[in-house]
């Protein structure tokens, strides 16, 4: 697939290439973090067409023509964002099953802080995690 898009030091007008889209491309967008922390710059690419971004993480169009620069964070929370994200970065937000072992080991160094019960949660939990 032969993929250009706009770069922002370009003289292209991207509001006039956007002009029969509600909403219309904005730069300032991309300076915005999403929940992941990364910028939307490190991955959203702007495409020339009207109302059309590309994901270089995912290799996918997003568009962002009707709902906005909504739509990129939305986006970002997705799982296939997520794994190719992952594939692409070395910064790796933990996985459900290790932040419960953190959990785990900090307990264990205050046992003290310990619900009584929480011996019981945390069983519960790992047998859950594994059944997944
Ligand atoms: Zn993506």
């Amino acid at each position: 697939m032969d993929l250009r898009f706009v770069d922002r030091n370009s003289c292209q007008d991207v509001k006039e290439l956007d002009r029969s889209v509600k909403n219309r491309f904005n730069w300032a967008w991309l300076e915005e973090k999403d929940c992941n922390g990364d910028f939307l710059s490190d991955y959203i690419r702007k495409m020339p067409e009207a109302g059309v971004a590309w994901c270089i993480s995912c290799q996918g169009k997003i568009v962002y023509g009707s709902t906005g620069k909504k739509v990129f964070h939305v986006h970002a929370k997705n799982s296939t964002h997520g794994k190719a994200r992952r594939a692409t970065k070395c910064s790796q937000s933990l996985p459900a099953i290790i932040a419960t072992t953190k959990k785990w080991k900090t307990a264990q160094r205050n046992p003290q802080k310990l619900p009584k019960h929480f011996h019981t949660v945390l069983l519960k939990i790992f047998k859950i995690s594994l059944k997944l």
